[in-house]
């Protein structure tokens, strides 16, 4: 007898709303998660383009995401998933906490925050270097900080972050930015924003914590330095599904290989949301993928 109907990896938006979807087609769903539920977007602080939510909070939004899914019956272990065998009619799913089987799985494993790649990145995160300003930000009131990005979350930080900072610089490494118009458009009306274009971050400065950064513009060459006490990273994301490869191809950048109907090459192996080859990753293209994951995964178990 298997553990589950479904075992789902990731309990961001796509696995959350799998396993909603799931539970109410009267099957049994597992769901893994080696962090904290709710995945990136906990960290946003105001969700604006949820349809039929005007305003929500990124960790109220997924906090009711993760009592709707357990109240109608999901298990959520907080276990860390190491590999999958697929074995046929059942997949076993060896995880920090033990094995497990299940019927089908849905692989909704999301991103990780990309980092700069610098020297001394490493060793200054937690200590000046940050990729969460709605987690951070707070250290560093009154503070000279940086966001590097040209993102949604780029310019969202920014907001959040003039708010209690003295300065905020904002790094793009192009002059058009790649979030919405009319969170760059709020930015520049800020007195305490300053926009650095065309340029990228290519030194970090201090030794036992961030005391400063140097910003190359790319078309001038021209070097500049930052007294900055934070750097807020928000440079996009980078998928982590290696560990999967045995059952899911991934393309070139390590994105599961899956189109609109979420199945992968393995029988009975789906995959859904940010980790799953696809134009556009958003929160509302997140569920949808948990929704139709779900649905093919509950269709075949049936
Ligand atoms: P993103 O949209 O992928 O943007 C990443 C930004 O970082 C881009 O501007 C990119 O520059 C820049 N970048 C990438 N690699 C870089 C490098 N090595 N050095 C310097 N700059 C680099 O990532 P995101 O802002 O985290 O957003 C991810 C997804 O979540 C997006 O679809 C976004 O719309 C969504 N999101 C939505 C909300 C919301 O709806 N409230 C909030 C946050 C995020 P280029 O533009 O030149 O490529």
């Amino acid at each position: 007898m298997a553990d589950a109907d479904v075992i789902i990896v990731g309990a961001g938006t796509a696995g959350l709303t799998a396993a909603i979807y799931v539970q109410r087609a009267g099957k049994k769903a597992l769901v893994f998660e080696e962090a904290v539920y709710g995945g990136q977007i906990v960290n946003t602080p105001d969700i604006e383009n949820y349809p039929g939510i005007a305003h929500i909070s990124g960790y109220e939004f997924a906090t009711g995401l993760y009592n709707q899914a357990t109240e109608l019956g999901a298990e959520v272990r907080f276990e860390k998933v190491l590999s999958i065998e697929n074995e046929g009619a059942e997949k076993r799913v060896k995880t920090t906490g033990g094995e497990y089987t299940a019927r089908a799985v849905i692989l909704a494993t999301g991103a990780k925050n990309r980092a700069l790649g610098l020297p001394r990145e490493k060793e200054l995160t937690g200590r000046g270097i940050s990729y969460c300003a709605t987690c951070d930000g707070a250290f560093f009131r009154g503070k000279e900080v940086a966001v590097n990005g040209g993102g949604n979350t780029a310019l969202e930080d920014a907001a959040y972050l003039a708010n209690g900072c003295s300065k905020v610089y904002v790094i793009h490494r192009r002059d058009q930015f790649r979030g919405d118009a009319k969170e760059a458009d709020a930015l520049r009306a800020k007195p305490n924003v300053e926009f650095i274009l065309n340029s990228t971050v290519t030194a970090l400065f201090g030794e036992k914590k961030l005391e400063g950064i140097e910003v190359t513009n790319k078309v001038t060459g021209e070097k500049r330095t930052l007294p900055v006490a934070a750097l807020f990273v928000a440079i996009g994301q980078e998928p982590d599904n290696a560990p999967f490869a045995n059952v899911a191809a991934l393309d070139g950048k390590g994105y599961i290989e899956a189109g609109e109907d979420c199945r992968t090459e393995t029988e009975g192996i789906y995959t859904a949301g940010d980790c799953r080859t696809k134009e556009v990753r958003q929160l509302t293209t997140a569920a949808a993928d948990g929704a139709v994951a779900a649905m093919a995964a509950c269709g075949r178990l049936n």
